[in-house]
C-alpha cells in the first residue's frame, strides 16, 4: 500500500480558504464538494480531513491526522504533544485583553479582583500569573465580545485582527498577550515514508511562501549607472543585464524582497532607473 500523508484543515471558518489556497498553490488538487469529511488529493499522496479547528491539535497528537494547519492560538491553548513545524503566513491575529471604552478599567493593573471572559483560559491564566494579577476567568466558547454588556464579565480576552469587533462593541484594547498565525503542526512519531512526503510538501510550501515575499523587477538603466543599480538589487545570484536597442542603455532583471520594495524603488529612481516593472513571482526554488 502506498503511504499517504493525512492532513487536517478547518472545515469552514477563517482558516478554511487560506488552507485550501495554500494546497492549491502547492499544486495539490483537492475537491471540496459534497460536504465530505475526507478527500484524497488527485495528484499527490495526501488525504485531507475537514475538521473543527479546536479538534486539530488532538487529532494530530493521536495520529488520526499526520499534520494539521491551525492557529498558533489554538495549539498553545490546547497544549497537546505535537511539533509546530512551519508558520504559514495567513490567519494572522492577536489575543488581547479589552475592557469597556468608558469604564473604570484603563490598564491591566485595574484588572485585580475583576472577572474576564475568554475562550482562552489557559493562555490568559499564564499571562495573569506572570503579571501577578488576580482576576477570575470566566470561560465561554463564543461571542466573548458581548460579555461586558450583558453583565457576564468586567473585561474580555479575545482574538482581534482589525479591531472592528472591539470598536462595534465599545471596547478598548488594553494589552496583547499572544500573537498568532496559522502554523503547520505534525505528529511526533511519523514513519519514514510519511516524513519523506512531509519534506516534499514543505519544500513546495516554502517555495510558495518565498515567492510571495519577493517580486521580480525589470528596469532600464543608463550604462554608467549600472554598478550602483546592481548594488541595490543583488537578486538571487546577481542581476541579469541585457543591452537595449538604444545605445548606452541596458535592461536589468532581478528579484527584490517585498519588505525592501518601496525603499529600494526610491533609490533606483534616484540612480536614473526608468520604466520600472514589478511582477509577482509564482514559485521560487532556491
Ligand atoms: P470552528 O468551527 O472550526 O471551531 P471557530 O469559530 O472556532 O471555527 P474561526 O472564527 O473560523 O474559528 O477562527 C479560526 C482561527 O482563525 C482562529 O483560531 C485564529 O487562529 C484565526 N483568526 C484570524 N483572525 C481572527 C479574528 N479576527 N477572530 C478570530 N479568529 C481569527
Ligand atoms: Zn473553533
Amino acid at each position: 500500500m502506498i503511504e499517504t500523508l493525512k492532513i487536517a484543515i478547518q472545515k469552514s471558518g477563517r482558516l478554511h480558504e487560506g488552507s485550501m489556497k495554500l494546497l492549491k498553490e502547492c499544486g495539490i488538487e483537492i475537491s471540496n464538494g459534497n460536504n465530505q469529511l475526507r478527500v484524497m488529493a488527485a495528484n499527490f499522496p495526501i488525504e485531507v480531513f475537514f475538521l473543527r479547528d479546536d479538534d486539530i491539535p488532538e487529532y494530530v497528537q493521536d495520529a488520526v491526522a499526520d499534520i494539521g494547519f491551525v492557529g498558533e492560538n489554538v495549539v498553545q491553548e490546547a497544549s497537546k504533544s505535537v511539533d509546530a513545524i512551519e508558520k504559514l503566513g495567513f490567519g494572522k491575529c492577536r489575543l488581547s485583553i479589552a475592557a469597556p471604552k468608558n469604564g473604570s478599567i484603563n490598564s491591566i493593573n485595574d484588572l485585580d479582583g475583576k472577572k474576564i471572559a475568554t475562550s482562552y483560559p489557559s493562555i490568559l491564566s499564564t499571562y495573569l500569573n506572570e503579571k501577578k494579577i488576580s482576576a477570575s476567568i470566566h470561560q465561554i466558547s463564543g461571542s466573548v465580545e458581548i460579555a461586558p454588556r450583558i453583565g457576564l464579565a468586567d473585561a474580555i480576552c479575545d482574538l482581534v485582527s482589525s479591531g472592528s469587533t472591539l470598536f462595534t462593541n465599545e471596547l478598548k484594547e488594553l494589552e496583547t498577550i499572544f500573537f498568532s498565525e496559522t502554523v503547520m503542526i505534525s505528529n511526533k512519531s511519523l514513519s519514514n515514508e510519511k516524513k519523506i512526503l512531509l519534506e516534499s510538501l514543505l519544500f513546495r510550501i516554502r517555495s510558495v511562501k518565498k515567492a510571495k515575499n519577493n517580486k521580480y523587477v525589470l528596469l532600464n538603466a543608463p550604462n554608467e549607472k549600472l554598478q550602483s543599480i546592481c548594488n541595490l538589487l543583488p537578486g538571487m545570484k546577481s542581476p541579469t543585464i541585457l543591452p537595449l536597442a538604444e545605445p548606452g542603455w541596458s535592461s536589468v532583471h532581478s528579484v527584490i524582497s517585498e519588505s525592501d520594495f518601496w525603499n529600494v524603488i526610491e533609490k533606483l529612481k534616484a540612480n536614473g532607473a526608468q520604466g520600472i516593472l514589478i511582477i509577482p513571482i509564482e514559485k521560487m526554488i532556491i
